[in-house]
């Protein structure tokens, strides 16, 4: 058979560019990715779901030297602070695991990953975050546009 699913139930794969869902408090806005029975911030009990940015920016991060089997070190472990809100723990591919590569502000993306494939060929798709390949100094804005050479499928 086959397929694809999320490593994490708040990775969206079928709805456009892969991207993270969070659990929004109605009343003050706060985000959880986990389900909650009330907000930690505000006690309100109405969550709706919010689409989260693929974009953001390096909050905090690790280099992490020891993991568990078949984990491959060393690695980056940081904290992406999302545009638009929300924050989220996540890996640094596409970066070497080293502090002089790294930086606190630097631009990320997410990036979604193989972890895995199970006996049917169902792959499990993980995230992580890559920097911004395409960074413009100075601050472009809005959108690029074409010429991702992404073309069909
Ligand atoms: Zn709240």
């Amino acid at each position: 058979m086959g397929g694809r699913v999320p490593i994490v139930d708040y990775l969206v794969l079928d709805d456009g560019p892969a991207h993270l869902v969070a659990w929004c408090c109605e009343a003050c806005g706060a985000l959880y990715f986990d389900r909650r029975n009330a907000c930690a911030r505000c006690s309100g009990r109405s969550f709706g779901r919010r689409t989260l940015a693929r974009t953001g920016v390096v909050r905090t991060f690790t280099i992490v030297h020891r993991a568990g089997p078949g984990v491959e070190v060393p690695y980056v472990s940081a904290v992406v602070d999302l545009d638009g809100g929300g924050a989220v723990k996540a890996n640094l591919r596409d970066v070497a695991p080293d502090p002089e590569a790294v930086r606190v502000g630097m631009p990320v993306e997410l990036v979604t990953w193989v972890a895995g494939v199970d006996d049917e060929g169902t792959e499990a798709v993980a995230f992580a975050f890559a920097p911004v390949a395409a960074t413009v100094p100075g601050g472009a804005s809005g959108p690029a546009g074409e010429g991702g050479g992404d073309g069909g499928t």
